[in-house]
Formats: C-alpha cells, structure tokens, sequence
C-alpha cells in the first residue's frame, strides 16, 4: 500500500451519528487503522461505554484497566490510559471501559464539564508533538446519543465525520444532527465543522441504496466521500477476533473501500469553517 499524504498538524475527527448501527464504530476502527497501516500515526478515542472499538483494535478494557472513564471524571493523563495496538505500527486506543456507563451522570455536576475530554487531550498531543512522536489524526467513537459524552467529542474536535447507512431512514434524524452541532459550534466549539460524510453498507443490488446515495450527495456534495462501504460479512466478522478488516481480510471489499476513502480524507486535507 503506498503511502498517503500526512496531514501538517492533527486533525481531531468525531464520528458521530445519533442513531445506533449505523456504522459508527467499524468506521473509526477501520478509517484509523486505514490510516495507521499506510504510515500515520492514529489515536482512537472510545467514548462509547459499550467499548466495541476497544476489542475492533485488540484494546483491553476489562473493569479494572484505566480508560476514558478516569481522563473523564479522576483527572488521570491520557498517557496513562492509551494502549498500543498490536495490529499496525502507529496504532493507539484510549479504550472505554464499563465505568463509562456512569460518566454521563457523574460529569454533570463537575467543573467545565463539556470541556474535559478537550483539555486532557490538548495536553497529550501537545507533549507527543514535544517529544517528536505527533500524531497526525485522532478518531472519537461516540454513543448513539446526544448527552455529554458525545459533547466532550464535539468539543474536542475539529471535525465531525458522519456515516450514513445506505437505508430508508438514512436521512432521517440527520437535520437534528446538524442543528446540534451547530450549536456547538455557537457555543462550545467555534472551529467544529461536518468535513465528511461516508455512505456505509451499500447493497448495490437495491435500488434504494443508490437513491439514498443519490440523495446524500445532492446535499453533501463537497463532504460525501466517493468512496463507499459496501454490505460485507468480512467487515462484521473482523471484531469477534479482535482485529479491524483492514488486519483480518485486507484484500477483501470491506478493506480495500475503507482504504480508498482513508485516502481520500488524506487527500481532502481539512476543511474549515469559511
Ligand atoms: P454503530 O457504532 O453506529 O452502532 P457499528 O459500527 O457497531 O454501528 O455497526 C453495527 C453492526 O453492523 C455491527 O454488528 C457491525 O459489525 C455491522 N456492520 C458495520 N458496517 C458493516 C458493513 N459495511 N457490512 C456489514 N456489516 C457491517
Ligand atoms: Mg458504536
């Protein structure tokens, strides 16, 4: 795989959609490790208490190890927290534990609690840029829900990637999406902006498929990646052995489509707000 071009500062991507299955978690695990796998340095970010993008890079997140829960409410530093990855050089997960479940409920009344997950992670890429070993993008797994564990994300990033699946309802809930980050952006986070859209299990069989394809690009022409994830039983296999499709079946579709759209995000570069 030829190297792809690397980005001059870190760009910090929330991948985010409020609706569960869509796709979320197999994205930011398959996307980093896309990316890892052709010479970046990657950090995953698990916010979701499920932890399924944990065990997609081999992350351990049993109860006891330390995780997003402790960056989040204990003050730990990320350093503490980021496991290695042993699927690709450059490969890094702050893996979400089942204490996460709780964090929702304890950030409420705790001081900038909007801004935690910002602060500690400014603090960590800062010092790994220090030290001569930056790295080029960062992805936060969110919830399907819109509390504050998925504002943490919004505020730490710059950019929202939004998959959609290629269904019926796709666009459904996508304007309540928009209009949430919006106010993030007014509020929270000035520099936050949707740079990518990805369509994911594409059935190119259905008719339906290629209309909502249609739909999304006539109102994402810019973010809609070309590239698209086709419906593949590699890509659902990939995690039951703790591994992403880009490690467990690299020539499959699933593999070579989150390759063709990692390198079209590092081709995009960022996009910014005006
Ligand atoms: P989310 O994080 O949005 O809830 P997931 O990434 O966990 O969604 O995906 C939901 C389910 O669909 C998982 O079982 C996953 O393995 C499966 N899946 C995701 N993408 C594909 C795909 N392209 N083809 C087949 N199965 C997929
Ligand atoms: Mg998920």
């Amino acid at each position: 795989v030829a190297e792809f071009p690397l980005p001059a500062e870190t760009r910090v991507f929330t991948v985010a959609n409020q609706k569960g299955g869509v796709g979320k978690t197999t994205t930011t695990v398959n996307l980093a490790a896309a990316l890892a796998k052709t010479g970046a340095k990657v950090l995953v970010i698990d916010l979701d208490p499920q932890g399924n993008a944990s065990t997609a890079v081999g992350a351990d997140h049993r109860a006891e190890v330390l995780s997003v829960y402790d960056i989040l409410i204990r003050d730990a530093a990320l350093e503490d927290v980021v496991q290695k990855s042993a699927e690709f050089e450059g490969l890094y997960c702050a893996p979400a534990t089942i204490h996460l479940a709780g964090a929702e409920i304890e950030l409420v009344p705790l001081v900038a609690r909007e801004l935690r997950l910002r602060e500690s992670l400014d603090r960590y890429l800062a010092r790994e840029a220090e030290n001569g070993h930056p790295y080029n993008y960062v992805f936060i797994d969110c919830p399907p829900s819109l509390g504050l564990l998925t504002i943490n994300a919004f505020v730490a990033a710059r950019e929202v990637l939004i998959p959609i699946q290629c269904e019926y309802y796709a666009l459904e809930g996508l304007s309540q999406l928009l209009s949430n980050i919006s106010l993030i952006e007014r509020h929270l986070n000035p520099s936050l902006a949707v740079s990518t859209i990805l369509l994911t299990m594409y059935d190119g069989r259905t008719r339906l498929a290629s209309q909502v394809a249609d739909d999304v690009r006539a109102h994402f022409p810019v973010e809609t990646l070309t590239a698209v994830i086709p419906r593949s039983v590699r890509i659902s296999e990939a995690p039951s052995y703790g591994q992403t499709v880009i490690s467990y079946d690299p020539q499959s579709p699933g593999s070579l489509s989150y390759l063709e759209a990692a390198s079209e995000i590092a081709r995009k570069g960022v996009h910014t707000n005006g």
